[in-house]
């Protein structure tokens, strides 16, 4: 390891013996990847809280009740809006917004 704590990999044989991580994934913000955007229309929403359950990031927590996407990790993926049975969330392009 170099004094400013990174990791040197040169070559093969610098690899570790064992996958490794740089951080827990609160340091991946997954919302980089996104291209689509979900968007929660708060006169649909029954606060069932299925939103929640599924997205598989973690990335909606609770706010005044309702359901609230942090962005910062939400990827886009879709999954809430599929399962929100009241069709409460609407996907949309990045661009657009
Ligand atoms: S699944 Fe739909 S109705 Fe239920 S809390 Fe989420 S957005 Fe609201
Ligand atoms: S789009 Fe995917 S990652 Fe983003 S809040 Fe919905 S389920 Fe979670």
């Amino acid at each position: 390891m170099a004094e400013n704590n990174e990791v040197e990999l040169n070559c093969y044989e610098d690899l570790p013996d064992s996958p490794v991580t740089m951080g827990t994934s609160l340091v991946f913000k997954t919302g980089d990847w996104r291209t689509m955007r979900p968007l929660i229309d708060r006169e649909k929403c029954k606060k069932c809280g299925i939103c929640w359950k599924f997205c598989p990031d973690m990335a909606i927590r609770e706010h005044d009740d309702y359901p609230e996407i942090d962005y910062d990790y939400c990827k886009g993926c879709g999954i809430c809006a599929n399962e929100c049975p009241f069709d409460a969330i609407e996907m949309v392009e990045e661009e657009s917004l």
